[in-house]
């Protein structure tokens, strides 16, 4: 049996409701199947606007990404590098593509205008890119 909305409920907030509820889950379907189960992960750093952008005067930018475990990664998009452990597992497999939660977290926030913004000084994004001198 169909059953159908009665007539003063408001058919058009519910469709709005199903509309971006199926919008997000095909969002988080595509993500995750472009991306593994990282992406969940990413969501949930998005949700907690974990991730800040740093930019210096002269243009230079980093971001900083804090992790499930409180621990604040320094993930460089411009060379596509962040320090955490899955990272590296991934740069190792090299067929599946040097990505995990943290710089697909990035991606997400910048897409969706949520990262938080901080002014540092050239110094200090020197001392942060130093760190990792491949950049
Ligand atoms: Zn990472």
């Amino acid at each position: 049996n169909c059953v159908l909305p009665s007539t003063h409920v408001n058919s058009k907030h519910v469709m709005d409701v199903y509309t971006s509820f199926t919008r997000l889950s095909l969002m988080s379907f595509r993500l995750k199947f472009v991306f593994g189960p990282c992406a969940l992960q990413a969501l949930d750093l998005v949700d907690q606007r974990a991730v800040t952008c740093l930019s210096s005067p002269s243009g230079r930018k980093a971001f900083q990404v804090i992790g499930g475990s409180g621990r604040l990664y320094t993930c460089f998009v411009s060379c596509h590098y962040c320090p955490c452990p899955a990272f590296a597992y991934t740069v190792l497999r090299r067929n599946e593509g040097p990505l995990c939660k943290h710089i697909l977290a990035v991606y997400l926030c910048q897409s969706m205008g949520v990262t938080q913004q901080e002014s540092v000084s050239d110094q200090q994004i020197h001392v942060l890119r130093n760190e990792r001198q491949e950049c």
